[in-house]
């Protein structure tokens, strides 16, 4: 890195460490030339795709939003704020994955469905009813039963259930 005192080309690290949450590195910077020293911040650029909205606009992905849409469905559920944010990376870290420049807004849609399916059944149903715009009672009663089948046993588990009294039936069995 060039000295921003002398332009000479040489400059010597001195001290490097972590900023913030590590996603960051400071590093302290001699000159070999002028023996000025100053600081370097280096950090990970993140190239999010654009989305592309059913209308063929293009947007920004938003982090932002995407929490909000998230939570919007979660409302009022019992869910930790640690797990939507671990579903909010994990959907971020897809669409960087997918290495595209432009990613339908259909398709983040579907990652963010595949969330919320594995933390509450409540949340992924209201999600999945103002995304499919449901027609009627019975699509949207289908949604419910074609989720009954296609849950592994684990996801099952750790699941909150969707009726109350579920568990209920579950313990008097046992
Ligand atoms: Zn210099």
């Amino acid at each position: 890195m060039r000295c921003p005192f002398c332009s000479c080309v040489d400059t010597r690290v001195i001290d490097s460490r972590l900023v913030g949450e590590g996603d960051q590195i400071r590093r302290r910077r001699e000159c070999t030339e002028c023996k000025e020293r100053f600081t370097s911040y280096e950090s990970a650029e993140l190239n999010y795709p654009r989305i592309i909205k059913s209308d063929n606009r293009r947007e920004q992905f938003n982090e932002v939003k995407l929490r909000s849409g998230i939570m919007r469905a979660l409302e009022k559920r019992p869910v930790e704020m640690d797990r939507v944010e671990l579903a909010v990376s994990r959907v971020s870290h897809k669409l960087r994955a997918a290495g595209e420049r432009e990613v339908k807004a259909r398709k983040l849609g579907d990652w963010v469905m595949e969330e919320l399916r594995t933390i509450d059944q409540v949340a992924y149903v209201r999600f999945a009813s103002v995304y499919h715009s449901f027609e009627d009672v019975r699509a949207f009663l289908e949604e419910i039963e074609r989720l009954e089948h296609v849950l592994p046993p684990e996801i099952k588990k750790d699941q909150l259930d969707l009726l109350p009294g579920d568990n209920d039936s579950e313990s008097k069995k046992s």
